[in-house]
């Protein structure tokens, strides 16, 4: 078995032999120590971050108070996804939210690899449809979906991406991660507990019912869930028909506020007469 295989990275675990081959000597096994930030907003990128171990935190800057919660990675995926993309730099910071280790590569022999690795850049360029998919969903989510709802997403996505159902996030810190207020968040968090979905232990938290919590979550949570699951399994054939079981699925968990789509004659969502 090759390193790739034992790798915990869902992205790294995907690679072929050939292409484990080439980019496994240009990898660096580097740790994540918590609150470190491994990329400044508008500097060059020199990394790109594959996680084994812990969570990082895409920050988007507000004005003048805290930056809040853009996007968020773990052990499905990487953290560098303007240089997939074709950008040196980011508008974001990086932060290391859940201590951890991650394989790092220089974004120069990374864009050099991945030129000649299409299985790889092919799986990469899916990873980051499926990241822009849940930042904007999250932006939305933001905005119409209640603090117990957009907190028992966030909860399940943690667990989901560091592969523990036991988050060591204190209620300030998640605070601060959703922008709002740390007593809201304690409300939230004794709500759940009392319905026997999570357990508050020190300044800590563990999900004893994830099935349960999911029950407090929005359709966010399951529409995401499926564009995600497929990434979570290898490249290949397997995807295809892992997207399309995800897809067929979201009607049958009850995800219902997709509406239909518009047909000729229907209004759009502006009012005007589509067409
Ligand atoms: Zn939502």
């Amino acid at each position: 078995m090759g390193s790739h295989a034992r790798s915990r990275n869902r992205l790294l675990q995907s690679l072929t032999e050939a292409e484990a081959h080439r980019l496994w000597p240009l990898l660096e096994l580097v740790p994540l120590v918590a609150r470190r930030v491994i990329q400044y907003p508008m500097l060059p990128i020199r990394h790109v971050f594959f996680i084994e171990r812990g969570l990082v935190s895409t920050l988007a800057k507000v004005g003048p108070g805290r930056p809040v919660e853009a996007g968020l990675a773990g052990r499905e995926g990487m953290v560098g996804l303007p240089v997939l993309l074709g950008a040196s730099v980011s508008l974001h910071t990086s932060i290391i939210q859940l201590a951890g280790t991650a394989y790092r590569i220089e974004a120069a022999a990374f864009c050099n690899a991945i030129s000649q690795m299409g299985n790889f850049r092919s799986l990469l360029l899916r990873y980051a449809h499926s990241a822009w998919v849940e930042s904007s969903q999250s932006a939305a989510c933001n905005l119409r979906h209640t603090l117990n709802q957009r907190l028992a997403r966030w909860l399940l996505a943690a667990r989901e991406k560091c592969g523990d159902d036991r988050l060591p996030f204190s209620n300030e810190s998640l605070s601060h991660i959703l922008g709002v207020r740390r007593a809201s968040v304690s409300q939230c968090i004794s709500f759940f507990e009392h319905r026997g979905a999570l357990r508050k232990t020190g300044r800590a938290i563990e999900i004893c019912d994830p099935e349960r919590l999911s029950a407090f979550s929005c359709g966010c949570q399951r529409l995401l869930g499926a564009v995600q699951r497929p990434l979570l399994l290898r490249a290949g054939g397997l995807f295809q028909s892992a997207c399309a079981q995800s897809c067929d699925g979201i009607e049958n968990r009850g995800w219902d506020e997709i509406d239909a789509p518009p047909g000729p004659e229907s209004v759009s969502p502006w009012g005007a007469r589509a067409g």
